[in-house]
């Protein structure tokens, strides 16, 4: 077994849906979103988990994901997707049953001539200015579109997961005059938005990385592990360099140990040697530049090597790691790329 192992545990996921979901009042729907394969960990074995532990609303980025869920939760949840009604996709979230939430005024257009009836949402823009119906927009379809009944009514937060920033107070006055008086279902928040109280909640929420073990989350379990597998270890003298571009250099004699994965499995280059791996509790530094295949560890300390190094779990979480890279835990999440050994537990 010389690729490295990914060990995704479903029930700690199910547990901090539990534990988000318990932040708002009981009539609030908690959603989950499960876009780009559920962060990166498997939206055909994560979704299925969470629709078991009674989620009834789930969320992707485009009609294609949306086709994948499908297929892996039967009928019967509701899923949505931001991207709303592109052209080429009128057959599949009619196929798949799905619900696109419609951003801009040629996507109302598009949905109304061509699934009559199918149940949609809207997207409104508060700020953004990514996604979503701009103000004059909405005033010119508000009508048409609360006849047709828009199944959710949403906005998202630019800045959430800073919770004194203004833009929060600003987005959300801005969803309140765009949308109060609406008989519709509405959501503002993601995972951010959330945590910032009640007034964030409407009728839905819909975190995502939360879910996964990630900030701005910073309750959530622990989610992810992987395991490097140790190929070989060798000692390394004084002068003596190690990997590309000698990066690298012993001022003793040192003892290193290399694992097996590299930026091609998501352990990005530009964490480098800012990062480290676990013997059991005990921190080994990265030393050198993170290969393709392979990262340098060294373990002089240890009184015996282990056959394989912890690099991402208990010890250290997806945002310890994408602070050593310096990025954020999502990304981290979803690089992680198809190599690993994969294994899930939990989840029945
Ligand atoms: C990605 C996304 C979410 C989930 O965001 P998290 O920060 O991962 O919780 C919610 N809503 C929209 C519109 C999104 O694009």
């Amino acid at each position: 077994m010389g690729a490295a192992s990914l060990t995704i545990d479903l029930d700690a996921i199910c547990a901090n849906w539990a534990a988000l979901d318990a932040l708002s009042t009981a009539h609030v729907e908690t959603a989950a979103v499960i876009k780009a394969d559920a962060y990166g960990l498997g939206a055909a074995r994560v979704g299925p988990a969470l629709a078991a532990k009674g989620v009834r609303s789930f969320c992707v980025a485009v009609a294609e994901e949306g086709r994948v869920l499908r297929r892996a939760l039967g009928e019967g949840p509701d899923i949505y997707v931001f991207a709303g009604h592109m052209a080429g996709d009128t057959g599949l979230i009619e196929e798949a049953d799905l619900i696109p939430m419609l951003n801009a005024p040629e996507q109302v257009v598009r949905h109304m001539e061509a699934l009559p009836g199918h149940g949609f949402g809207v997207q409104l823009d508060t700020g953004m200015n990514r996604l979503g119906l701009e103000p004059d927009d909405w005033a010119a379809l508000r009508d048409d579109l609360m006849q047709a009944g828009p199944r959710l009514v949403i906005s998202h937060l630019a800045c959430a997961d800073e919770p004194d920033h203004p833009m929060n107070a600003q987005q959300l006055r801005a969803f309140r005059e765009m949308t109060d008086g609406v008989a519709h279902r509405r959501a503002l928040s993601a995972t951010g938005g959330t945590l910032l109280g009640p007034e964030y909640h409407f009728d839905m929420v819909r975190p995502g990385v939360g879910l996964y073990g990630g900030l701005p989350f910073a309750d959530a379990r622990p989610v992810v592990r992987i395991d490097l597998p140790v190929i070989q270890t060798r000692i390394v003298r004084p002068f003596e360099t190690v990997g590309y571009g000698n990066a690298w250099d012993a001022h003793v004699e040192s003892r290193i140990a290399t694992v097996a994965a590299g930026y091609a499995d998501g352990l990005i280059r530009a964490m480098g040697d800012a990062a480290q791996v676990f013997a059991g509790d005990v921190p080994c530094p990265v030393v050198g530049r993170v290969s393709m295949d392979l990262i340098t560890v060294d373990v002089s300390h240890l009184d015996e090597v282990p056959d394989s190094l912890e690099i991402l779990g208990p010890h250290q979480g997806v945002d310890d790691l994408a602070d050593a890279a310096g990025t954020i835990g999502y990304e981290i999440l979803t690089s992680l790329g198809p190599r690993y050994n994969r294994s899930y537990t939990g989840g029945a």
